[in-house]
């Protein structure tokens, strides 16, 4: 039997809806359907993944991890990633924000393949692929949900809202507009008339059909099955001032650019019943979610987000200012998003990081912890990949910027710079001991700049010193190997009196000057004024006639 009554009421309802929708969007005349002709469905069947930021200027390194991962992800796949400036928060942007983005993303060779490339730049069938150019795409799918009557006008204003909050929180129940709330749900099209005759503003908010008591689930990517209530809230589609919410935009944008995999920060996990409602509503395929946990840092033997405020390595500039190399970032990212990377890297020390099979399941539930230490490890460990040649490419680009002074040294002769970079390098063990391109300064400085103050010279006497220099210097031949170089050496040592080891030394001082390793570093001091350099025999084949004339100096000194 047809229930007449209530069909009547649909009837009017429907009507309602039409006239409300061009009532509050009276621009808009296109409709999803002509957006869904415009942007083509996506027929590969790969992967799409995305990385969304708002250009506050700020890239965080949990960002670059963010987008890393959904860039390894759709590359696992042969698929696509792009980048989709999410630029809806005006009061939060700042005028470099999305070149600084890119830049950032460049740097460490996360690059998108459609989106975003440059500033005002973009690539890609699917644009524009900057949220504030597409105000009329969202307004068009806000317009159709009116018009369906799942969403709807809402005028009520701050202070309205600050009221059902405090009586909220009195009845302790859940904040927000939903439920007995909702004053502006069932407006007449009359009432809705009135109040923009008198100037009022308003918000669209989504009709929830949820109820609080269900349950959904999903499979989250990273974390597995979720359970959460189901949202009842009506949340605001659309900002008075025509501008999507994050959700909205989310929806609408990842459907049309199709979007397979949403990989972002837990803090939205929150959300996703919300998300999950929206896509079901529009009739949209719901994208597979996989939400990554903040990169942490430990504390006090506790753990905690690594915050922009306290910790300067959460900004991806630190990581440029302090001249780490890019890959070394990339290395350890890796490391803290794939438990089992480090044995890759171990069985394949030469590969490029692209190779090595990615897999979000095995990304870590709780939170990768940002170990500084270990990181700086890694970046040392990554230095030892690089030929003297790249080193010196790399360090001069950095010093360009960073240190001048340094910039200068270094090109003012490459050969000599290059073959300092050289010493034990390249060899089946290299030596580990740079991490960041601002350390080199330091490490290279003796080269450059020699002003010894011998402080560092082994206890053995000044009479000592003197004499095995002068010894030393008669039997130095820069032609020497490093064998013959230190046979050389040990021998004269033990000539003149040296104990063949510390520990021979120190069972019978009276009858030795010293060991052969005071006696090594007494040359070491004397060429470098330090006692932990790499391998000496290199560095005073680098240094050539310098190095005898800092051992003449030496004797010089010895002699005062
Ligand atoms: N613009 C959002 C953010 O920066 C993007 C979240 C997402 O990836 O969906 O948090």
């Amino acid at each position: 039997m047809c229930d007449f009554q209530n069909f009547e009421r649909i009837e009017i309802k429907t009507m309602d809806y039409n006239a409300l929708a061009d009532l509050l969007l009276p621009e808009i005349t296109k409709t999803p359907a002509d957006y869904e002709k415009i942007y083509k469905k996506r027929t590969d069947g790969k992967k799409v993944t995305r990385f969304a930021p708002s250009p506050t200027g700020f890239l965080h390194i949990g960002g670059l991890f963010a987008a890393l991962i959904s860039k390894r992800v759709a590359m696992a796949d042969g698929g696509t990633f792009f980048l989709r400036i999410e630029d809806t928060d005006k009061k939060r942007e700042i005028t470099d924000g999305v070149s600084e983005i890119i830049a950032g993303l460049e740097a460490f060779g996360v690059t998108p393949d459609e989106g975003v490339i440059g500033f005002e730049k973009e690539q890609g069938d699917y644009g524009p692929y900057v949220q504030s150019k597409r105000k009329e795409i969202y307004q068009s799918f806000a317009k159709d949900l009116i018009k369906k009557g799942l969403a709807y006008p809402c005028f009520c204003d701050s202070e309205y809202m600050e009221k059902i909050k405090s009586e909220q929180e009195k009845e302790k129940v859940r904040t927000g507009y939903y439920g007995k709330w909702t004053r502006c749900r069932d407006l007449s099209l009359e009432e809705v008339k009135k109040n923009i005759e008198e100037g009022k503003s308003f918000v669209i908010r989504l009709r929830s059909p949820g109820n609080e008591e269900n349950r959904i689930s999903f499979e989250d990517g990273i974390k597995g099955k979720i359970e959460m209530p189901e949202n009842d809230m009506d949340i605001v589609v659309l900002k008075s001032d025509g501008i999507p919410t994050y959700h909205f935009a989310h929806a609408v944008d990842d459907h049309l650019m199709g979007t397979t995999d949403v990989i972002r920060g837990d803090e939205w996990i929150s959300s996703a019943p919300t998300h999950i409602q929206l896509f079901g509503m529009l009739g949209f395929e719901q994208p597979k979610y996989s939400h990554i946990s903040p990169v942490m840092k430990e504390e006090n033997g506790g753990k905690r987000k690594l915050s922009k405020r306290k910790d300067p390595e959460a900004a991806v500039t630190f990581y440029h200012e302090e001249g780490y190399p890019s890959n070394a970032v990339l290395e350890y990212l890796l490391t803290l998003a794939n438990s089992n990377y480090e044995e890759w890297r171990r069985d394949n020390p030469c590969i490029t990081n692209d190779k090595f099979p990615f897999a979000l399941s095995k990304m870590s539930v709780s939170g990768a912890l940002f170990d500084l230490q270990k990181f700086n490890d890694v970046a040392k460990n990554d230095v030892t990949r690089y030929s003297a040649e790249e080193i010196y490419d790399f360090v001069t680009q950095w010093s360009e910027k960073y240190n001048k002074p340094l910039y200068e040294k270094l090109t003012g002769n490459p050969d000599y710079a290059k073959a300092i970079f050289a010493i034990e390098r390249g060899g089946e063990k290299p030596r580990k001991d740079i991490a960041k391109w601002s350390e080199v300064e330091d490490y290279i400085s003796y080269f450059y700049d020699f002003a010894p103050t011998y402080e560092q010279m082994p206890e053995i006497g000044k009479e000592n010193i003197c004499e095995l220099l002068t010894e030393y210097k008669k039997v130095y031949d820069p032609a020497d190997d490093n064998e013959a170089w230190f046979g050389k050496l040990k021998e004269l040592a033990l000539s003149l009196g040296y104990a063949k080891n510390p520990k021979e030394y120190k069972k019978d001082p009276e009858n030795f000057k010293g060991a052969v390793s005071d006696f090594a570093t007494a040359i070491r001091v004397a060429v470098t004024d330090r006692r932990n350099t790499p391998d000496l025999c290199a560095i005073m084949q680098v240094l050539g006639q310098e190095a005898v004339s800092r051992i003449d100096k030496a004797i010089e000194w010895s002699k005062k």
